[in-house]
């Protein structure tokens, strides 16, 4: 963990994903494990410097494959141009986007990284990039970390709740076939099957719609 933390103080906190990563903290963590510290294009040779002194091994130059860079910005949304989509909420990493479905949306400039995630996925091209100095964008980019951090930790509490019921869902069906299976001597087998089956109709088809060849072909492969 300290290890980890001393890397992380020295990554530029844009949350850019460009280390193939989805932000500072995640690539630190990385690092700490033994991938090469020479991926975070934006921080560039200042930060690959800073990186060759904690760890053992030293690199020459950033790895020029994870870019390009990016310098000191943020954005701004030309608001009398948005269609409200809320398609550039969902891209950034750390919530620096307010609006509402058909609303005009804005940037909170005091998170703003200027990471760019945003503007690719804008489908009028209403987001324009704002030149600023390095002093400028430091807070914002120090700031930013607790919104990421907060962002991610709430994705994996979400993706936790959902294991969680769907385990939950398992052990109800498990019961139920349990006790069908002890009361009527049923065959065991021919019971598993169904419960499999309803366990995949029950929560599965919220992400995606199973028909009968589906779930046979899942059963077969399972087995
Ligand atoms: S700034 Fe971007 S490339 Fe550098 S460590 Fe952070 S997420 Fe990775
Ligand atoms: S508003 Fe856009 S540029 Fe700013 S942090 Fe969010 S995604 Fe990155
Ligand atoms: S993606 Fe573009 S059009 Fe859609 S809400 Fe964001 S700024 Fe507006």
């Amino acid at each position: 963990m300290e290890l980890i933390n001393l890397i992380h103080k020295e990554l530029p906190q844009i949350q850019c994903g460009r280390c193939d990563t989805p932000g500072c903290r995640q690539y630190a963590e990385a690092i700490a494990i033994g991938s090469p510290h020479d991926r975070c294009v934006p921080g560039g040779i200042e930060t690959l410097e800073k990186l060759n002194k904690i760890n053992a091994k030293s690199y020459k130059d950033v790895n020029y494959d994870y870019g390009p860079t990016i310098p000191s910005q943020k954005v701004k949304i030309v608001e009398e141009e948005c269609i409200g989509c809320k398609k550039c909420i969902s891209a950034c990493p750390v919530d620096a986007i307010t609006g509402g479905t058909n609303m005009m949306h804005s940037i909170i400039d005091d998170i703003c990284t200027g990471c760019e995630l945003c503007i690719e996925p804008c489908p009028v091209d209403c987001i324009e990039i704002i030149p600023l100095s390095e002093k400028e964008i430091a807070l914002p980019r120090k700031d930013s970390q607790l919104f990421f951090d907060l962002k991610e930790n709430l994705s994996i509490d979400n993706k936790r709740n959902k294991l969680k019921n769907f385990s939950d869902k398992n052990i109800e069906i498990s019961n139920i076939v349990n006790e069908k299976i002890i009361n009527r001597n049923i065959d065991k087998s021919s019971m598993i099957d169904q419960m499999q089956h309803e366990i995949i109709k029950s929560d599965l088809s919220k992400l995606h719609k199973f028909d009968d060849k589906e779930i046979n072909s899942f059963l077969k492969k399972t087995k």
